[in-house]
C-alpha cells in the first residue's frame, strides 16, 4: 500500500489526491478521507507525504525479497 493515512490527523483537504502525479489516490465520499484507488500505480515519489499540511500521510514501502 503506497500511503497510509492517519485518519485522526487528516483534515480531508484532498491536497494529496490533487497533487499525486499518478492519480493513485481518490477521496472516499463517505469518510471524506483519501484512499489508495490504484495502489499498484504508485511509484513512491513522496509527493503526497510532502504536500500533506498536517503530516497525516505516511509512506509504506513494499517488502523486497532478495
Ligand atoms: S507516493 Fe507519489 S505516486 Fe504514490 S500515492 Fe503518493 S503522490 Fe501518488
Ligand atoms: S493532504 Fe493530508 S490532510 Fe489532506 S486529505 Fe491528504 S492526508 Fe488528509
Amino acid at each position: 500500500m503506497p500511503i497510509k493515512v492517519d485518519v485522526k490527523k487528516c483534515i480531508g483537504c484532498s491536497r494529496c489526491v490533487r497533487e499525486c502525479p499518478g492519480d493513485v489516490l481518490c477521496m472516499d465520499p463517505k469518510t471524506k478521507r483519501p484512499i489508495n484507488k490504484y495502489k499498484n500505480d504508485c511509484w513512491y515519489c513522496g509527493v503526497c507525504v510532502i504536500e500533506c499540511p498536517v503530516g497525516a500521510a505516511e509512506m509504506e514501502f513494499p517488502i523486497l525479497i532478495v
